[in-house]
C-alpha cells in the first residue's frame, strides 16, 4: 500500500512523468484496485494509476521483450467540489444509564468504481443489525446503543471527525466505540485500543463470543471512523473477521453484493450484538 500511497511522490523525485502500481491484491484478475494516494507540496505532481494484476503481468512481460516500449496513459478521474452530506444515526436509549453511550458503526461511502458491498455496506448492515437483534430478543440494554453510519471515510473521514466533535461539544459520555470495516466475512473476534486491565476484563467474556467464532480478543485497531473519539472512550474496538478474501475485491468494481455471504454476515452481527450487550450491562 505504500507504493500506491507514496508512489507518485517517489516516482516524481526520480524524474518520472507518472507512476503505475500493480494493484494491492493476491487475486489474478482484470480489476484494478483504487485507494488513497498522496502528493507532497515540495515535489512535482505526476499522475498515479493502478493496473490490474493481469495487466501488470502483461506490461512486465512486454517490457522485458522491449525495454523501449512506449506506454500511453489516459485518465478520466477528477476531484469534484465538496457537497454537504450527513452521518445517519439511530439509537436505543439505555434503561438504567441512558447517558452512557456505546457507538457502533460502519461507513456509508465507498470508492466511486465500486458498490462497496464489503467496504463498507456490511459494516453498516451489521451496525443496524445490532439494534434489530436487541429489539427482537426483547433485551433492553442498560446503556444507550447508538448505530452510526459514517459518511466520507474513504476521502478524509470527515463524518467521523464531525461526530466526535459534536459528541464533545454536547458533553456526551461515551463508554466505547465499535467499528466494522474489514468486510462482512466469518468472525474471528475483536481488536481493542484500550489499557491492559480493560482488555483483560473483556477477555473473560471469551466463552460467550466463541459460539459466533468471535473469541479472539486482544490488542488491535479500532477503526478510521471511530478514531477521533479516542480521547472520549475507554476503548476503541474493531470487529475482526477472516480477511483472506477481502483484498480480492477491496476498492474494486468487484466489491459487489453477490460477494456477501448471508450466514457469515449474520454471525458477525450477532457477535457485535453480544459484545455490545455485555458492554451495556457490565461497563468497562
Ligand atoms: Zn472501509
Amino acid at each position: 500500500v505504500d507504493q500506491r500511497g507514496r508512489g507518485a511522490i517517489e516516482a516524481a523525485k526520480r524524474g518520472a512523468v507518472g507512476a503505475l502500481v500493480r494493484s494491492m491484491t493476491s487475486a489474478h484478475d482484470d480489476f484494478p484496485h483504487t485507494g488513497t494516494m498522496r502528493y507532497d507540496d515540495k515535489v512535482t505532481k505526476v499522475p498515479g494509476a493502478a493496473l490490474s494484476t493481469i495487466a501488470a503481468d502483461r506490461l512486465s512481460q512486454q517490457l522485458k521483450q522491449d525495454p523501449k516500449l512506449e506506454f500511453e496513459l489516459e485518465m478520466g478521474c477528477q476531484t469534484l467540489p465538496d457537497v454537504k452530506s450527513y452521518n445517519v444515526v439511530g439509537e436505543i436509549k439505555g434503561s438504567t444509564r441512558p447517558e452512557e453511550i456505546i457507538t457502533i458503526g460502519g461507513h456509508l461511502d465507498s470508492w466511486d468504481l465500486a458498490q462497496g458491498a464489503h467496504d463498507d455496506g456490511t459494516g453498516c448492515v451489521q451496525s443496524i443489525e445490532v439494534l434489530r437483534l436487541l429489539k427482537a430478543s426483547g433485551l433492553r440494554p442498560e446503556r444507550t446503543i447508538r448505530a452510526v453510519l459514517f459518511m466520507n471515510e474513504e476521502n478524509g473521514a470527515r463524518g467521523g471527525q464531525k461526530y466526535a466533535e459534536l459528541a464533545k461539544a454536547a458533553g456526551e459520555k461515551h463508554l466505547a466505540a465499535i467499528e466494522s470495516d474489514g468486510g462482512g466475512f466469518t468472525p474471528r473476534g475483536f481488536g481493542f485500543e484500550a489499557d491492559a486491565a480493560t482488555i483483560a476484563k473483556v477477555q473473560a467474556w471469551r466463552p460467550l463470543l466463541a459460539p459466533y467464532l468471535a473469541g479472539q480478543l486482544g490488542p488491535g485497531h479500532g477503526g478510521t471512523d471511530i478514531e477521533p473519539l479516542k480521547d472520549q472512550v475507554k476503548a476503541l474496538i474493531g470487529y475482526d473477521c477472516d480477511s483472506q478474501r477481502y483484498f480480492d475485491i477491496h476498492h474494486t468494481a468487484a466489491d459487489t453484493f453477490d460477494k456477501v455471504n448471508r450466514r457469515e454476515l449474520e454471525l458477525g452481527g450477532a457477535a457485535m450484538a453480544t459484545l455490545v450487550y455485555l458492554l451495556s450491562k457490565y461497563g468497562l
